[in-house]
């Protein structure tokens, strides 16, 4: 019998850890999901821990490139997607 595929669980950072006024950008955010995906694979940082993660960030740049993702977001469509019009 197989064994069942081993659950796991990320917890990313949004923001500074010395400044909480701060949240860090998509393209951080995304690179910080790759690393914690990669550790999913491998424990330590070696190699072939660093091959996995920049195949998981070339994945993610060819899916963002062909529209199968949404994209970082600019403020005038976090706006949109708040329904909010203006700034106050
Ligand atoms: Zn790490």
């Amino acid at each position: 019998m197989m064994a069942p595929p081993k659950s796991h669980t990320i917890h990313l950072r949004l923001r500074l850890a010395q400044n909480h006024q701060f949240l860090f950008d998509y393209h951080q955010v995304a690179e910080s999901m790759a690393h914690e995906m990669a550790h999913c694979v491998y424990r330590h940082h070696k190699a072939s821990f660093y091959q996995l993660m920049d195949e998981i960030l070339i994945e993610h740049a060819k899916l963002v490139a062909s529209g199968s993702m949404l994209t970082r977001p600019t403020a005038e469509r976090s706006l949109q997607y708040h329904g909010i019009q203006h700034i106050r």
